[in-house]
């Protein structure tokens, strides 16, 4: 990253006034951080919701795809952890209140579906509002990262960015069945 220092002109006659780069790009390096506890913590919640929702879907395919995807998480929880130490920063979560409620979310689905090619597609419908947050963060995170010069860790989260599109396209895929199946389901 260029080191660049930003000079203000206060006026015809003051002397230039000098803010250092690191002092600049202080709010948006707390603002990183702070995402980044958010995100972990939204991690490890989704390694606890995954295997609810495993037990409740019928699909063979949706099942191993969401198994897959817990495994995934797994890691991600430990690639969050790298990036914290990449950033020279204590891993600490911070509650995550849009995954709590996402969360939430796919459990009144679950609920108020019979198990069943229907309370797949509601599982799918959780898990992809699930991955577009998670897209959403791991994008501008990775930006962040960029911008404030921590190479290492933007090349880590676009990683993380990647498997999360991946998830998010092989529940697409498997919606295209499902729903095709629950349409049919008069029950
Ligand atoms: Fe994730
Ligand atoms: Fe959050
Ligand atoms: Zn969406
Ligand atoms: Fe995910």
């Amino acid at each position: 990253m260029e080191k660049n220092s930003k000079s203000v002109q206060n006026g015809k006659n003051s002397p230039e006034v000098v803010v250092e780069n690191s002092d600049a790009s202080q709010g948006l390096r707390d603002l990183f951080v702070d995402a980044l506890r958010d995100i972990y913590w939204a991690e490890k919640a989704l390694t606890k919701a995954l295997p609810k929702m495993i037990k409740n879907a019928t699909s063979e395919e949706l099942i191993s795809a969401l198994e897959e995807h817990l495994e995934v998480t797994q890691q991600q929880v430990t690639k969050v952890e790298q990036v914290f130490e990449m950033l020279g920063e204590k891993a600490q979560a911070k509650k995550c209140e849009a995954m709590e409620g996402l969360i939430k979310e796919a459990g009144e689905i679950m609920e108020a579906t019979e198990k069943g090619v229907v309370r797949d597609a509601g599982i799918i419908l959780a898990g992809q509002k699930v991955e577009h947050y998670e897209i959403a963060t791991y994008g501008t995170l990775r930006s962040f990262a960029k911008i404030l010069g921590e190479d290492k860790a933007a090349s880590l989260l676009k990683e993380i960015l990647n498997e999360e599109k991946d998830a998010d396209v092989k529940l697409s895929a498997i919606s295209d069945s499902i729903n095709v199946a629950a349409v049919h389901e008069h029950a």
